[in-house]
């Protein structure tokens, strides 16, 4: 990172320094909501435990649906690689549908995660990274945010610490392991990654679960999800990925979870406000939780800013719960929705989804920004009787040619 920002100015008489607003986390959703606060005018102050550039376990998948909340340009020079459409897999069979449009393009995240940091500092937000926030606490009409060394006082507290911490647990319980999707991932280096498809997925790895192999320049990001309390032996799974796909077993595997948005989780409360994983916004379906991450984080920011401008009376957690629901909401309850359905019959809907390469192609219009789920369940749903018949009989049949941009894969595998 470059940008190191001065130090926070001490109060005089010893008492901690005060903020409009702390933020706990840099990632997507706290960079988004520091940038979005201090262009609003609040004195923002946001800390992460991670110094940047910091690993972070992504197959980065960017959909236009992402680069649409962004208030810059993406500079070119982050983008790995666009994608059009992709792969689909279901067990041997395979279908493959590009759009004659970008449905959204691939980054390495330790470089687009330092770029949205370098954005808030330079909209003003004071950033200060290595530094753990141990606790939070919302007392007598302030927050306070604890680190090792520090006592960090502000009038209001975002805490967006991803899928994993504990600190969210000040609005709400943690995730059961059926709130969230658990992965096994690994970022592989290797000269061949520009592989022909960028986005290539693998369902009926893992019960309804999936697989991923995202081809970026000079790397592969491989990986496992299924739904926390129904993944046995993901190591196994993921070792049986990585060979057939010619990866060595000895790869640095890591776990992370993805939380399953749609599950109804409380995002506010008195100062303290949730965004991104922390809140639990994320699609249940393939796990992309950028988008939401950047939309939230935004959202937060400026109700925030917009109470304390006098411009809105009503409480910031009451203001930001209702901006989360009318934005995020139905989205993220669609996307949960399909997942149980999925859940509920893996087998016979997967393999009828991939006897319609229109579902492939309507779902990469959900990534390109160009499709609600909530119109693309709808089609399912009118599909349905189509869908019936074709299980009755047996599948209808292998990937078709269609018109219209959309060509058939051949199932072909690495040994
Ligand atoms: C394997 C995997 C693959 C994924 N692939 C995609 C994808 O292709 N596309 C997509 O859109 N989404 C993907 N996601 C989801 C996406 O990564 C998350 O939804 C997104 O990162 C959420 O952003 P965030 O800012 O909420 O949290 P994070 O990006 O997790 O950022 C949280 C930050 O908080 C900091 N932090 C945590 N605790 C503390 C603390 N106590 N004190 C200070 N700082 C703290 C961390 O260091 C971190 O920098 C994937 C997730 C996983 C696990």
């Amino acid at each position: 990172m470059t940008t190191t920002p001065p130090p926070s100015t001490p109060a005089p008489s010893g008492r901690p320094a005060t903020y409009d607003l702390v933020v706990v986390g840099a990632g997507p959703a706290g960079a988004t909501c520091a940038r979005a606060a201090a262009l609003a005018g609040l004195r923002v102050l946001l800390l992460d435990k991670a110094r940047f550039p910091r690993a972070k376990p992504c197959a980065g998948a960017l959909s236009c649906q992402a680069l649409h909340q962004l208030d810059l340009p993406l500079p070119e020079n982050l983008v790995e690689r666009e994608f059009t459409g992709g792969r689909l897999w279901y067990k041997d069979r395979c279908i493959e549908a590009h759009k004659p449009y970008r449905a959204g393009v691939l980054v390495r995240r330790e470089r687009f995660d330092a770029w949205l940091v370098e954005q808030a500092a330079a909209a003003g937000a004071e950033v200060r990274l290595g530094q753990a926030v141990r606790s939070v606490a919302d007392n007598n009409g302030r927050v306070l945010a604890r680190t090792a060394g520090d006592t960090l006082s502000g009038r209001f507290l975002v805490v967006a610490e991803g899928a994993s911490g504990r600190l969210k647990t000040a609005v709400r319980p943690p995730d059961r392991p059926r709130d969230y999707t658990f992965c096994v991932c690994a970022d592989i280096e290797s000269p061949e990654a520009m592989g022909d498809v960028p986005m290539d997925i693998r369902f009926g790895i893992a019960r309804a679960g999936y697989g991923w192999v995202f081809s970026r320049r000079g790397e592969v990001s491989i990986g496992i999800g299924e739904q926390g309390d129904r993944l046995t032996n993901p190591v196994a799974l993921m070792h049986a990925l990585l060979a057939a796909n010619g990866f060595p077993a000895t790869t640095r595997l890591v776990g992370h979870k993805i939380p399953m948005g749609g599950v109804p989780r409380r995002v506010a409360a008195g100062r303290i406000l949730l965004a991104g994983d922390a809140a639990g916004f994320a699609d249940a379906i393939l796990g992309e939780g950028i988008a939401y991450a950047l939309a939230s984080g935004r959202l937060a920011g400026e109700r925030l800013a917009a109470h304390l401008a006098g411009s809105d009376p009503e409480p910031p957690a009451a203001a930001y719960t209702a901006a989360c629901q009318s934005s995020l909401g139905e989205e993220l309850r669609q996307t949960l929705y399909l997942a149980r359905c999925l859940r509920l019959a893996p087998d016979r809907l997967l393999a009828v989804i991939l006897s319609d390469h229109e579902a492939l192609s309507r779902y990469i219009d959900i990534l390109a920004g160009k499709l609600s789920y909530k119109a693309f369940n709808r089609w399912m749903l009118r599909r349905l009787p189509l869908f019936l018949w074709r299980a009755i009989v047996g599948g209808g049949g292998g990937p078709r040619r269609r018109a219209g941009g959309v060509a058939p894969c051949t199932p072909t595998r690495r040994e």
